[in-house]
């Protein structure tokens, strides 16, 4: 039997229609509109691909957003001078600066000069610490969205067994993370592969939930899955034909119960996140400029 698909693109567009009510209610109760700032350095064709789709997204839902656009040759210093910037701007909620940057930039750096409240993306060392320890707040917009998608559909986590393929600290690690929270969407046991996991589809097999994130095309075939176990491909491709794939064969949905779409899964998810925290980190700073 073929696997049940995980609608991300139709499921963002409800959560969408959901935020952009909260927007409105928020807007008229604080006189507040939450506002983003992406920060576009250099000119990576992708990159600029997904600047446009936050950029627009956050114009379906009211969100004021602006673009900061510069050259690939800025300095650390400039970059860390714009940050600085955008955290002392009263219109700017959410800061997102476009991964990868330019050779030569200190990544971690720039991140943890976003103010913590501003982190929409969740990279900052104290959202990550707190996702860590229990106490999340902005967390990392795609395993938020692979989270929800869980959640709404209805997919059982509580003792079962995810499998996570991937450490990075933008999907995998926070996945895990979230996967461990005690709560909706969490209290699964957790084992996270990587390129040093031995047999890598002895370890897939024994997922109930299986979340790719490795980013090599098509690496998870169908004979590295349990039957009926659910599917979500993390992983986006562009192949030479100009189509694209995830890190999941599409022969995989001959085995698994559920198996996420790409494109039409965990991208859309992905943006709609960003709209949430943005809301959410807009709630927090007006909570916190609030006289007790
Ligand atoms: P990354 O390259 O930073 O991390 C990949 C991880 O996979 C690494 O931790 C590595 O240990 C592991 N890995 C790689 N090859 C492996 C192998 N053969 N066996 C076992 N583990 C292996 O990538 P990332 O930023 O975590 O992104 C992963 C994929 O997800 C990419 O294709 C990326 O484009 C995609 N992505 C999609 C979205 C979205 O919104 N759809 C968002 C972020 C990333």
């Amino acid at each position: 039997m073929a696997a049940e698909r995980m609608d991300g693109a139709d499921l963002a567009n409800r959560i969408r229609e959901e935020i952009a009510g909260e927007v409105s209610s928020f807007v008229s109760q604080t006189g507040v509109r939450p506002g983003l700032a992406a920060v576009l350095v250099g000119e990576n064709p992708a990159s600029q691909v997904y600047v446009r789709n936050k950029r627009k997204a956050c114009q379906t839902v009211g969100i004021h957003d602006v673009l900061i656009q510069m050259p690939a040759a800025t300095t650390q210093a400039e970059l860390l001078a714009e940050v600085d910037r955008l955290n002392a701007d009263p219109q700017i909620h959410g800061i997102l600066v476009q991964l990868p940057l330019p050779t030569g930039l200190d990544e971690l750096e720039v991140l943890d000069r976003i103010h913590p409240l501003k982190d929409v993306d969740g990279f900052h060392a104290e959202n990550l610490g707190r996702l860590a320890s229990g106490r999340p707040r902005l967390v990392p917009c795609t395993p938020l969205g692979v989270r929800e998608m869980l959640i709404r559909t209805g997919i059982q986590t509580r003792g079962r067994h995810a499998v996570v393929v991937g450490r990075s600290n933008i999907v995998g690690k926070p996945m895990a993370l979230l996967l461990l929270q005690k709560g909706p969407g969490g209290d699964a046991t957790v084992t996270v592969a990587h390129t040093a996991t031995p047999d890598l589809p002895s370890v897939t097999r024994q997922a109930d939930i299986l979340v790719v994130a490795a980013g090599r095309p098509e690496i998870v075939q169908a004979d590295w899955v349990k039957p009926g176990a659910v599917v979500i491909d993390v992983g986006i491709h562009r192949k030479a034909d100009g189509s694209l794939c995830g890190d999941v064969s599409p022969a995989v949905a001959s085995v698994a119960g559920w198996l996420s779409p790409v494109p039409g899964g965990v991208g859309p998810m992905t943006v709609t996140m960003l709209l949430h925290n943005t809301l959410l980190a807009a709630r927090l700073q007006t909570q916190a400029s609030t006289p007790a």
